[in-house]
């Protein structure tokens, strides 16, 4: 049988593609170190697992409304306003089964044929897969490495069509680690606003930043600006929650309510028990980032500046997130490597240091190396790839 159209022209995940690999030599009983992945390597703080217990004994094991239960759209509503100075009610609160499920609705809600997203790269890479998957069309508008790969006002007017929906987003940026600061996001939003364009603002990493930089979300500007914005975010990266999959959607309520009919026949509903659990992560004064904050910055100064000893590599140093997210072009070419894919995959098979080409998220000549890891590590990492560049050479 012929697989349908949309799921032929998927991307694979770079992230997955290289992931596998690492996983094979790991198999053959190399002593494999993964920079690839994408969550933090905290375990999820005990009072959010016993609560998720408590849900169980309780028999809080049944359907909940499909856009989730009112007790956390209420707790998130608080988070929102407490946090991001922004007020929304409970219908303008969608519970999604990840912050990916909310971006992948959206588009499924307000995407028509050939419609356009404008997605400045490097993106996440699962951005334009799910525009294509809801028959949208992915623009992409490219973020220079000296305006801290930000696009500006100017490059998004020009890629603005009669076509364009939509504009993303995402401070702090997965996989640049930098954050756009107000008066960028206030023209951007200007824009946005002259051309009836909606913002998609993905602040999945807003609790990970270690500068003295706020983070802004872009609806708290204006309350027009808020009108046209759906804000995107959860818990996975906040509470150390990626397996349990509970994200929202904050937005216009004529959008949440569509969302709420599609997801009402695609999933249900989020899992009970994980709502109850993120319910507990929401309502308590507890913030666990405070903590993970500390370690993440501690690892991100001793990588970043290991890394900026070795020839030939060229990193900007994030703002936030986990990521850092070199330029290599020198260094592969000093060493006769055409693309930068080959270099990954060369330090890979040598030095057995797994990270991301950076190709999968629009920006070939860099790569991606998540710090979520121990600082040992790190050090251990940086001291193969250097050795790596330095027998290349
Ligand atoms: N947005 C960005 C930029 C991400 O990096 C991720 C996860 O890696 C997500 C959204 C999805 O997060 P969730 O686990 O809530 O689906």
């Amino acid at each position: 049988m012929e697989l349908a159209t949309r799921v032929q022209s998927l991307t694979p995940s770079s992230t997955l593609a290289i992931s596998a690999k690492a996983k094979v030599l790991k198999e053959q009983g190399k002593d494999v170190i993964g920079l690839g992945v994408g969550e933090p390597d905290f375990n999820t703080p005990a009072f959010i697992n016993e609560a998720a217990i408590h849900a169980i004994h309780d028999g809080k094991t049944k359907y909940t409304p499909a856009s989730g239960l009112v007790e956390l759209k209420k707790a998130i509503a608080h988070k929102l306003e407490k946090d991001n100075g922004l007020s929304y009610g409970t219908d303008q609160i969608i519970i999604t089964n990840g912050a990916k499920h909310a971006l992948y609705t959206l588009f499924q809600v307000i995407l028509n044929q050939e419609d356009e997203v404008i997605i400045p790269a490097p993106y996440w890479v699962s951005y334009p897969e799910q525009v294509k998957l809801a028959q949208g069309n992915p623009v992409f508008v490219q973020g220079l490495e000296e305006n801290d790969f930000k696009i500006t006002p100017e490059q998004l007017e020009k890629a603005i069509t009669n076509k364009t929906k939509a504009l993303i987003i995402n401070s702090p940026s997965n996989p640049t680690g930098m954050m756009y600061h107000q008066s960028e996001l206030k023209k951007l939003a200007e824009v946005c606003l002259k051309h009836d364009v909606l913002i998609i603002s993905d602040e999945i990493y807003e609790k990970l930043i270690y500068t003295a930089d706020e983070h802004i979300s872009v609806a708290s500007i204006s309350s027009e600006i808020k009108e046209n914005t759906v804000v995107i975010n959860g818990v996975s990266k906040s509470h150390a929650m990626t397996g349990w999959r509970i994200g929202y959607a904050a937005g216009p309520a004529k959008l949440i309510k569509a969302m709420s009919d599609h997801a009402s026949h695609a999933t249900s509903n989020p899992n009970s028990i994980a709502q109850y659990a993120a319910l507990a992560a929401y309502q308590s004064d507890e913030d666990p980032t405070v903590e993970m904050r500390k370690i993440f910055k501690d690892r991100l100064d001793t990588f970043f500046n290991l890394l900026a000893e070795i020839p030939g590599i060229h990193c900007k140093k994030p703002k936030g997130a986990f990521y850092l997210f070199p330029n290599v072009k020198e260094a592969a070419r000093a060493a006769g490597y055409v693309t930068v894919d080959e270099w990954a995959e060369a330090l890979l098979e040598e030095e057995n240091v797994a990270l991301v080409p950076g190709s999968g998220f629009g920006a070939p000549d860099n790569v991606r190396l998540s710090y979520a890891t121990s600082k040992e590590v790190l050090i251990d990492a940086a001291n193969r790839i250097k050795r790596f560049v330095n027998k290349q050479t």
